[in-house]
């Protein structure tokens, strides 16, 4: 057990000294600050980490992954992430990167109760819900859970293109949005060619009017101070 543990901390010394024995000034440049160009939701599976199947480094891409790498519109986690990465970094990209054999997509194809990750997994099963039609005609079982694996992507970057932290970028800037699909059998990803780029790609009804301010500054009124408020706190200096 101990081993298994000391493995990830020579590891560690091993990377650290290696990139140091490469570019002495590495970590000194990367600690100065951020601004990577994509933002990458992934899954969580330990086979897919995004800088390596990527071939990209520390700094390059913005990470957040979870289960099935779903975009559910209550998540503060996910949400948190897309605000920073798109209000702040100014990321150019979102990739939603899915991939093939994912065991929470085939979790929820099954009727097993496996307990409060189906409330998670209930989001996949709306997907094959929705695609029922097509899905159902796919009789080999792999090709059908491959095909979820590629719709769930599919909607997944559609519930971004949905969001208003999405949206509010659009007004202002470019923001390219891509669906990916990663193949666990030979490495390669393949484009799902599932860009939105405007608002003008999702149904009206999920649209926000975000080129119309909420409010004018003029109708901004600053309180006035409050002279009680003022005398108390002089007295307590
Ligand atoms: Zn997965």
């Amino acid at each position: 057990m101990n081993s298994l543990y000391q493995k990830l901390i020579q590891g560690n010394k091993l990377f650290s000294e290696s990139k140091k024995f490469k570019d002495p000034e590495y970590f000194e440049k990367l600690a100065k600050g951020q601004m990577p160009d994509y933002l990458w939701i992934g899954c969580s599976d330990s086979r897919v980490p995004a800088n390596e199947i990527t071939n990209t480094g520390s700094g390059e891409i913005f990470v957040h992954r979870n289960i099935a790498n779903l975009v559910v519109h209550t998540d503060t986690n996910l949400l948190s992430v897309l605000e920073y990465a798109v209000k702040y970094l100014k990321v150019k990209h979102i990739i939603v990167c899915g991939h093939y054999n994912c065991g929470g997509v085939k979790a929820s194809m099954t009727n097993h109760f496996h307990g409060f990750v189906d409330n998670w997994l209930r989001n996949i099963k709306d997907v094959y819900f929705k695609y029922r039609k097509e899905l159902d005609t796919i009789k080999d079982e792999t090709k059908r859970e491959d095909r979820l694996c590629e719709l769930n992507v599919v909607e997944q970057v559609r519930n971004l293109a949905k969001s208003g932290i999405v949206q509010e970028a659009w007004a202002e800037r470019e923001l390219h949005l891509h669906g990916w699909v990663y193949g666990l059998h030979d490495g390669l990803i393949k484009d799902l060619s599932v860009i939105h780029n405007n608002k003008e790609d999702i149904d009206e009804i999920y649209r926000f009017d975000t080129l119309k301010p909420v409010m004018k500054k003029t109708d901004l009124v600053l309180p006035k101070p409050v002279s009680k408020i003022k005398s108390r706190s002089k007295s307590s200096v």
